[in-house]
């Protein structure tokens, strides 16, 4: 048998006009993947198809060839492309968006089978820009932000594109890094030159996946300065506070991201907002780590401080707690507002119970509202808005049933914010299914009696339904062929259906029925009544389609055409949510209210550390005091290990913390000097992934606590030294518990197991020593885990080691060896040490004055060039524009007048 010819090779691609079509997009788009909507997916071709199935674990294909060589494609269905654009997202990559523009259809008719279907770039999806519920953590914000250097400061500018928020804040090399720490931004923007700038190679080394580097040219402050005034529609934007270049820089080039990336359809946003430098704590990206306030050291987010104080019902609330949390204030009678609205909702039980009851029933109009904003929304966002702005009344009562006269002005803002949307609630309810698609292209989310246009159009629809079927049973009984059914699909439309064997019934009747199709077992027909009911059932359907489609852009205009009062209600909203949460875990946990001054003293009397005790369960943690006051600021703590020394340092830190974000504390009473920075070293903790062994990183954070504490500071170092051998170690203590002591002056808790430190409290004045008492018993150690004062003189290290289950013969071989050590008297010489070096003896050396002739005097060094030259120097005049030129000129003669 002759086997068929080979078909011919498909043709070189540059003939295809999609293919053209493609390459002209995806050069718009190169550092993103493209998704290429063909029909029912979303289809990647060549090196983005390579990463893409590699990162969704999906099969690579190919498709045709170009320039000789295959094209590798993969694909992901329409319906369920959100899960792989969540995972894409994730792995750091970027994808444009590209639909089809018009019906394939339409571009048949157009170009002959020719031309392809119009295609363009609807949206860049990166992870700093989402919006969609399902590519979000609901509990959680998701920031983008952007960084920009002018006239040698830095300015920061975020906002959470789902919410509108936007905010800027001055930083410098130093305050950048706790910043992001606080926003944990998914994706930050910054000028490439910027990134080169080594004083921020250790910052960025945080945000490594979440870097999105652009071209410095997109950072200029001047663009940026006209781009907010054009969205804001004003003159000049000191309408919204005075900012800096920087800020102004940052803040423009978000926006002009966020337009390029939504192609245009600018989310809402808010005027942007400034933070003024020292508003909120300073915790830079390790103390927030060591303290575990987001997530806990082993990654398991739901043991983090956030999630064991979170008592939140709805997502907004959720949110809004973490960034109060995340940023606790510095400015005493505002956390006192935010302390008043929890009192308020302490006492007021039922009111709290109420309010919180109606919240549960609130879905996230924050977010559905930016997605109305945006053009991506549908029904069920218009069914979120009509839900919860729909519960502000009963929110207000539930609120002035507490007598709102007497309410903290925080309450009083949030009923006002509340507002009232009874129209738009009452024109939702009688506009909105109970039903909701999540498409407004699906239909079928208008209520009946809403529209009598509609309903007219729905009756005729429904009514050529009823006449087909009406039909059907008049041919079953006009042919006798019982079987006969009218169906439907895509191509024929409506048509009549029966078995082959009993075609010739029809067959016979040609006037009436018309064939249309042979299959396999049945044979299809159609009539003119069928064709006429047919088309009035479509028309009547496509136009109701229509016309809801109309009502729901009509409805969209007015929710977003009072967005800002939504945005407020929702503001509202969480704001009470946050209040009676803290109010809930205050009552639950029997936390007291703390009082905030601006004194330095620390005084938590009955402390209790919140995720360890919620862990160990009621009864089971044992609270402490810590008093740092005038003649003890720096306490040395000592103590076996595992005694609780760590736990102690912690909550302490944590009580701080929680008291300046507004919540009610672990403790039966405390008082505390507003902290302007926190710091805490905890543990040794290897950062391999960035290259630092565990010393380094200890020293690297230790460097940045010793070099930033101020006064109004808390530190809490733990173990500091220990990673090294003993005597670097203590020697580094040693020399970090005097800094502390003497320059820094902070409030600081130091625990440590070099001993011999306790020695220093004779010469330091306000350094106090504590220990963690224990109980010997019976040759057993029992941890109390009371704090009380004192020094410990041993570890009881091998103890532990005894209990972890250390083989019994080294156990007994580390206790003699123990025993020799101690005999050789190495501690004795340290103290010795201690009573023999003149403190600061280093810091304080003078030059005596010379009892015996000066030698004779070294060679003078060469003179150091002026302040003036050094400028003049790093000035590149081909660089500058004439403004900038001035700028020089001005700044050179302030330098010159400054003097050398
Ligand atoms: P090491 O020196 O070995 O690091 P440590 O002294 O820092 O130990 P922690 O890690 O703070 O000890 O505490 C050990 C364990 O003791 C904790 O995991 C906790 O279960 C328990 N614990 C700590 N403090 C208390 C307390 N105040 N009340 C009850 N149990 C506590």
């Amino acid at each position: 048998m002759a086997t068929p010819p080979p078909p011919p090779p498909p043709p070189p691609d540059t003939a295809s006009p999609m293919m053209a079509q493609y390459h002209a997009i995806k050069a718009e788009h190169p550092d993103g993947l493209l998704f290429y909507r063909m029909g029912d997916f979303y289809e990647l071709f060549f090196d983005d198809a390579v990463k893409a199935s590699a990162a969704l674990d999906i099969a690579l294909t190919k498709r045709g060839k170009h320039l000789g060589e295959d094209i590798p494609m993969c694909g992901v269905p329409i319906g369920t492309h959100e899960a792989y654009l969540s995972k894409l997202i994730r792995k750091g990559f970027k994808v444009a968006v590209c639909e089809q523009m018009e019906d394939p259809a339409e571009a048949r008719r157009r170009g002959g089978g020719k031309t392809p279907v119009e295609r363009a770039v609807v949206r860049v999806v990166t992870a700093g820009t989402l919006t969609e519920d399902q590519l979000l953590d609901a509990r959680s914000h998701n920031y983008l932000a952007a960084v920009a250097e002018a006239q040698g400061t830095l300015g920061l500018a975020w906002v959470d594109v789902s919410t509108g928020d936007f905010q800027v804040q001055p930083a410098t090399d130093a305050t950048l890094g706790p910043a992001l720490a606080r926003l944990a931004p998914g994706e930050i923007l910054i000028a490439d030159k910027l990134l080169q700038k080594p004083s921020l190679f250790e910052t960025f080394a945080e945000w490594k996946t979440a870097l999105s580097p652009l071209p410095a040219a997109r950072f200029d402050s001047g663009n940026a300065a006209r781009r907010l005034e054009a969205l804001y529609g004003v003159r000049a934007l000191d309408a919204f506070g005075a900012f800096t270049r920087a800020e102004v820089a940052a803040a423009g080039t978000l926006v002009d991201y966020l337009d390029l990336t939504q192609k245009g359809r600018l989310p809402r946003l808010t005027a942007p907002r400034r933070l003024a430098p020292g508003a909120v704590m300073e915790i830079d990206a390790a103390t927030r780590r060591n303290l575990e306030l987001t997530s806990s050291l082993t990654g398991n987010d739901r043991l983090s401080l956030r999630a064991t104080i979170d008592r939140t019902v709805t997502g907004a609330g959720a949110r809004l707690l973490g960034q109060h949390l995340s940023a606790p204030l510095t400015d005493p009678e505002a956390i006192d507002q935010r302390l008043d609205a929890v009192q308020f909702f302490v006492t007021g039980e039922m009111c709290r119970a109420a309010v919180r009851e109606k919240l549960r029933r609130c879905p996230d109009v924050e977010r559905a509202l930016s997605r109305l904003c945006l053009g991506r929304g549908g029904p069920r966002d218009l069914g979120a808005v009509r839900v919860a702005l729909g519960e502000g009344p009963g929110l207000r009562v539930a609120l002035a049933g507490a007598d709102l006269a007497t309410a903290p002005p925080l309450l009083a803002e949030c009923s006002r914010g509340l507002g009232h949307h009874t129209v738009l609630v009452e024109r939702l309810t009688r506009a909105l299914a109970d039903e909701l698609p999540a498409l407004a292209k699906d239909g079928g989310f208008i209520a009946p009696g809403y529209d009598p246009a509609l309903d007219d159009l729905r009756v005729a629809r429904d009514d050529s339904r009823r006449l087909i079927a009406a039909l059907e049973t008049r041919y079953v009984g006009e042919t006798k062929v019982s079987s006969l059914k009218i169906r439907n699909n895509n191509v024929l439309g409506y048509y009549i259906e029966v078995p082959a064997k009993q075609a010739d019934r029809l067959m016979n009747d040609p006037g009436t029925f018309i064939h249309r199709q042979t299959m396999a077992g049945a044979v299809r027909f159609t009539t003119v009544e069928l064709s006429d009911l047919e088309n009035r059932t479509r028309g009547a359907a496509e136009k109701a389609l229509a016309l809801e489609q109309d009502l729901f852009r009509d409805l969209v205009a007015e929710v977003t055409g009072r967005a800002d009062d939504i945005a407020e209600a929702a503001r509202a909203m969480a704001a009470l949510d946050v209040a009676a949460a803290f109010a809930e875990l205050a009552v639950e946990r029997r936390y007291c209210r703390p009082v905030l001054d601006r004194s330095t003293g620390f005084d938590v009397r009955g402390g209790r550390h919140p995720v360890v005790e919620a862990a160990l369960g009621d009864g089971s943690f044992v609270a402490n005091d810590c008093l740092l006051e005038a003649d003890q600021r720096l306490w040395l703590l000592t103590g076996p290990n595992m005694a609780g020394k760590s736990t102690f340092l912690r909550q302490n830190a944590v009580i701080a913390v929680m008291a300046q974000t507004g919540s009610f504390v672990p403790a039966t009473a405390a008082r505390i000097g507003v902290v302007d920075r926190l710091f805490s070293r905890v543990g040794a903790a290897d950062d391999l992934a960035r290259g630092r062994s565990t010393f380094m990183v200890e020293m690297v954070e230790t460097a940045a606590i010793l070099n930033q504490a101020t006064e109004r500071s808390l530190v809490i170092l733990d173990e500091i030294g220990r990673g090294t051998a003993t005597f670097d170690g203590l020697s580094i203590a040693w020399a970090t518990v005097e800094h502390l002591h003497d320059n820094a002056r902070c409030r600081a808790l130091f625990a440590t197991h070099y001993h011999e430190l306790t020695a220093l409290a004779g010469r330091l004045t306000r350094l106090a020593c504590h220990t963690m008492r224990i109980r010997e018993w019976q040759g057993d150690v029992v941890f109390l885990h009371e704090v009380a004062p004192g020094a410990a003189d041993r570890s009881y290290g091998i103890h532990v080691a005894r209990l972890a289950g250390l083989p019994a013969a080294v156990v007994a071989r580390a206790e003699e060896i123990l025993v020799m050590l101690e005999a050789s008297g190495q501690a004795g010489a340290v103290t010795r040490l201690i009573e023999d070096l003149p403190l600061f003896a280093a810091a304080r050396a003078r030059p005596k004055p010379a009892a015996t002739p000066a030698p004779a005097p070294a060679p003078a060094p060469p003179p150091r060039p002026s302040a003036v030259m050094t400028a003049l120097a790093d000035i590149s005049p081909d660089e500058l524009t004439p403004k900038q030129a001035l700028d020089a000129l001005y700044r050179l003669k302030a330098l010159a007048e400054e003097g050398p």
